[in-house]
């Protein structure tokens, strides 16, 4: 990978990469179109990383497809599929890690302890290994971006970090990989995230700023679906994932649920235009 990717910059090639865990859908093959666009050389990695996940998480029965993968990386036009093993990631007496202070332990790092520990560790291997011009992540994984941008910058890192739009099914349920586990009656209920995201927009584009009021109408709208257990619905700001009280800044609204087994995020970008107009982006 490293040779492959020394010569791509060697014949002025400008490199893209797209890491991702495989089972790949339309929120993964639209990172790989952003960075066609912008790369002459485009990578994707796929890596069920062990890291990340806790031992009670699903890393043993995480979605593997890599025969479909193939081919939709094929068809997507993709130049390289990194395709590494956990032993040549992680050989024996393996002992560096990476943590971004602060941030990893808010939200789904408190939910979750080490998985920040483990997204960032291998992210940053990923990133030293391919030594891409521009890295592309989802903007689905809201918290997961702030971490990785602010790594990137914390360590001087030659790869600008695009972050890219969330891609939804038509009825706004955002693409993952974990939608494949949800049964019928629960992929029907996590649309509830999308309609409480909906309602936060609506109060935000009618005047509303008081963090709690929004709060409290997101909860209201989850509450009506009851197979929706939410871990939480918030509002933070956008680079330090502090909760606000007043939105007046850069933030995101974000939603955590769980539906059966199956555990979903979602959010909502919030801005300002220079003009100081509120701008919302589902
Ligand atoms: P994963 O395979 O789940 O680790 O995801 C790989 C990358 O794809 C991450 O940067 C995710 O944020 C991104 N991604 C996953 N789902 C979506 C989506 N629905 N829209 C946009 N990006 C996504």
């Amino acid at each position: 990978m490293k040779e492959f990717a020394r010569k791509q910059r060697e014949e002025n090639r400008i490199v893209g990469l797209v890491p991702t865990m495989g089972a790949l859908h339309q929120g993964h093959l639209s990172l790989i179109k952003q960075a066609r666009q912008q790369c002459s050389s485009v990578v994707a990695s796929i890596f069920v990383n062990p890291t990340q996940f806790s031992p009670s998480e699903d890393f043993a029965k995480y979605p593997r497809t890599l025969p479909s993968d193939t081919e939709k990386l094929e068809n997507a036009d993709v130049q390289l599929l990194f395709l590494p093993e956990a032993k040549e990631i992680y050989p024996q007496n393996y002992s560096t890690y990476i943590n971004v202070e602060g941030l990893s332990e808010r939200f789904e790092g408190r939910l979750r302890p080490g998985h920040f520990r483990g997204v960032s560790t291998v992210v940053m291997k990923l990133l030293q290994i391919v030594q891409p011009q521009f890295a592309y992540f989802g903007r689905k994984d809201a918290q997961q971006a702030a971490i990785i941008s602010r790594m990137a910058k914390d360590l001087n890192l030659d790869s600008e970090i695009v972050i890219c739009p969330i891609q939804r099914e038509t009825e706004g349920l955002a693409m993952s990989s974990r939608n494949i586990y949800l049964h019928a009656n629960d992929r029907q209920s996590a649309t509830v995230l999308h309609r409480a995201l909906q309602a936060a927009q609506l109060l935000l584009q009618n005047g509303t700023r008081d963090a709690l009021s929004l709060q409290s109408t997101m909860n209201r709208v989850l509450t009506e679906e009851s197979r929706a257990k939410v871990d939480y619905a918030e509002i933070v700001d956008a680079q330090t994932f502090e909760p606000l009280t007043h939105v007046n800044r850069k933030a995101y609204v974000l939603i955590a649920a769980k539906f059966g087994e199956t555990r979903l995020l979602d959010n909502m970008l919030v801005d300002f235009s220079e003009n100081g107009q509120l701008t919302t982006e589902l």
